[in-house]
Protein backbone atom coordinates (compact mmCIF):
# COMPACT_ATOMS: atom_id res chain seq x y z
CA UNK A 1 0.00 0.00 0.00
CA UNK A 2 1.78 2.69 -1.19
CA UNK A 3 -0.39 6.54 0.45
CA UNK A 4 -0.41 8.68 -3.03
CA UNK A 5 -1.22 12.12 -2.40
CA UNK A 6 -5.08 11.62 -3.57
CA UNK A 7 -5.70 8.91 -1.51
CA UNK A 8 -3.99 10.88 1.51
CA UNK A 9 -6.29 13.58 0.76
CA UNK A 10 -9.67 11.79 1.37
CA UNK A 11 -8.65 10.07 3.93
CA UNK A 12 -8.18 13.46 5.65
CA UNK A 13 -11.71 14.47 4.05
CA UNK A 14 -13.17 11.46 5.17
CA UNK A 15 -11.65 12.39 8.69
CA UNK A 16 -12.68 16.00 8.84
CA UNK A 17 -16.01 15.35 7.72
CA UNK A 18 -16.58 13.42 11.14
CA UNK A 19 -14.02 15.30 12.84
CA UNK A 20 -14.10 19.28 14.48
CA UNK A 21 -10.21 19.72 14.45
CA UNK A 22 -8.89 23.24 14.45
CA UNK A 23 -6.46 24.45 12.16
CA UNK A 24 -2.97 24.52 13.21
CA UNK A 25 -2.28 27.74 11.16
CA UNK A 26 -4.65 29.86 12.21
CA UNK A 27 -7.38 27.68 14.21
CA UNK A 28 -10.22 27.84 12.14
CA UNK A 29 -12.94 24.80 12.56
CA UNK A 30 -11.57 22.37 9.65
CA UNK A 31 -14.94 20.40 10.07
CA UNK A 32 -16.37 19.32 6.90
CA UNK A 33 -13.96 21.25 4.66
CA UNK A 34 -13.64 19.57 0.91
CA UNK A 35 -10.02 20.59 0.51
CA UNK A 36 -7.21 19.89 1.74
CA UNK A 37 -5.86 23.59 2.13
CA UNK A 38 -7.51 25.79 4.98
CA UNK A 39 -10.11 27.64 3.84
CA UNK A 40 -8.97 30.51 6.22
CA UNK A 41 -5.55 30.99 6.08
CA UNK A 42 -4.84 29.06 3.07
CA UNK A 43 -2.49 26.56 5.59
CA UNK A 44 -1.37 23.11 3.69
CA UNK A 45 -3.01 20.61 5.55
CA UNK A 46 -2.19 16.62 5.91
CA UNK A 47 -3.35 13.80 8.27
CA UNK A 48 0.02 12.18 10.18
CA UNK A 49 0.74 10.01 12.96
CA UNK A 50 2.55 10.96 15.67
CA UNK A 51 4.17 9.42 19.02
CA UNK A 52 1.34 9.69 21.86
CA UNK A 53 2.47 13.00 24.08
CA UNK A 54 3.87 11.99 28.11
CA UNK A 55 0.73 13.62 30.34
CA UNK A 56 0.75 17.35 30.06
CA UNK A 57 2.39 18.89 33.05
CA UNK A 58 -0.60 21.78 33.21
CA UNK A 59 -3.01 19.18 33.87
CA UNK A 60 -0.76 17.71 37.34
CA UNK A 61 0.04 21.29 38.31
CA UNK A 62 -3.77 22.06 38.41
CA UNK A 63 -5.02 19.16 39.53
CA UNK A 64 -2.61 19.76 43.12
CA UNK A 65 -4.81 23.54 43.16
CA UNK A 66 -7.84 21.42 42.81
CA UNK A 67 -7.19 18.85 45.27
CA UNK A 68 -5.07 21.10 47.89
CA UNK A 69 -8.79 22.94 47.70
CA UNK A 70 -10.50 20.14 48.51
CA UNK A 71 -8.13 18.86 51.44
CA UNK A 72 -7.88 21.90 52.97
CA UNK A 73 -11.83 22.70 52.50
CA UNK A 74 -13.19 19.16 53.67
CA UNK A 75 -10.65 19.25 56.54
CA UNK A 76 -11.69 22.05 58.42
CA UNK A 77 -15.24 20.60 58.45
CA UNK A 78 -14.46 18.04 61.37
CA UNK A 79 -12.88 21.32 63.03
CA UNK A 80 -15.71 23.00 62.44
CA UNK A 81 -18.51 20.55 63.81
CA UNK A 82 -16.93 20.78 66.90
CA UNK A 83 -18.02 24.38 67.29
CA UNK A 84 -21.71 23.28 66.32
CA UNK A 85 -23.61 22.18 63.18
CA UNK A 86 -24.09 26.17 62.35
CA UNK A 87 -20.60 26.33 62.07
CA UNK A 88 -20.69 23.59 59.40
CA UNK A 89 -22.64 25.40 57.46
CA UNK A 90 -20.65 28.32 56.91
CA UNK A 91 -17.72 26.29 55.25
CA UNK A 92 -20.34 23.92 53.40
CA UNK A 93 -20.19 26.36 50.04
CA UNK A 94 -16.20 26.35 49.67
CA UNK A 95 -15.91 22.56 50.75
CA UNK A 96 -18.69 22.39 47.87
CA UNK A 97 -17.10 24.30 45.02
CA UNK A 98 -13.73 22.61 45.41
CA UNK A 99 -15.47 19.43 45.18
CA UNK A 100 -17.35 20.88 41.89
CA UNK A 101 -13.64 21.64 40.96
CA UNK A 102 -12.27 18.46 41.56
CA UNK A 103 -14.65 16.65 39.62
CA UNK A 104 -14.69 19.07 36.41
CA UNK A 105 -11.12 19.44 36.35
CA UNK A 106 -10.66 15.39 36.45
CA UNK A 107 -13.42 15.11 33.96
CA UNK A 108 -12.01 17.89 31.81
CA UNK A 109 -8.76 16.63 30.86
CA UNK A 110 -9.61 16.07 27.15
CA UNK A 111 -11.85 19.30 26.50
CA UNK A 112 -9.02 21.68 28.02
CA UNK A 113 -6.45 20.03 25.91
CA UNK A 114 -8.05 21.80 23.02
CA UNK A 115 -7.96 24.96 24.57
CA UNK A 116 -5.66 27.67 23.38
CA UNK A 117 -2.24 27.85 25.74
CA UNK A 118 -2.94 31.27 26.90
CA UNK A 119 -6.75 30.08 27.86
CA UNK A 120 -5.34 26.45 29.49
CA UNK A 121 -2.90 28.69 31.73
CA UNK A 122 -5.21 31.20 32.68
CA UNK A 123 -7.35 28.20 33.97
CA UNK A 124 -3.90 26.34 36.28
CA UNK A 125 -3.68 29.77 37.63
CA UNK A 126 -7.24 29.66 38.97
CA UNK A 127 -6.44 25.48 39.74
CA UNK A 128 -3.53 27.27 41.91
CA UNK A 129 -5.50 29.66 43.70
CA UNK A 130 -8.37 28.15 44.21
CA UNK A 131 -7.49 27.43 47.95
CA UNK A 132 -7.27 30.67 48.50
CA UNK A 133 -10.10 32.06 46.83
CA UNK A 134 -12.32 29.88 48.63
CA UNK A 135 -10.48 31.03 51.64
CA UNK A 136 -11.71 34.34 51.00
CA UNK A 137 -15.78 32.87 49.93
CA UNK A 138 -16.09 31.14 53.42
CA UNK A 139 -14.99 34.46 54.93
CA UNK A 140 -17.43 36.17 52.94
CA UNK A 141 -20.17 33.68 53.98
CA UNK A 142 -18.77 34.00 57.60
CA UNK A 143 -19.42 37.74 57.56
CA UNK A 144 -22.45 36.99 55.80
CA UNK A 145 -24.29 34.67 58.71
CA UNK A 146 -22.58 36.69 61.41
CA UNK A 147 -24.74 39.98 60.09
CA UNK A 148 -28.17 38.21 60.23
ZN1 LIG B 1 -6.15 28.10 8.83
Amino acid sequence: MTGDNSSREAVLRAFLAEHDEPCPGCGYSLLGIATSVCPECGHELELTLRREQPAPRWYTVGLVGVAAAVGFHWGVLPVALMFGSTAVFRFLPSAAVALLALVWWTRGKRRMAALSVPVRSGLVSLALSLPFLLFAMTFVVVVFFDAL
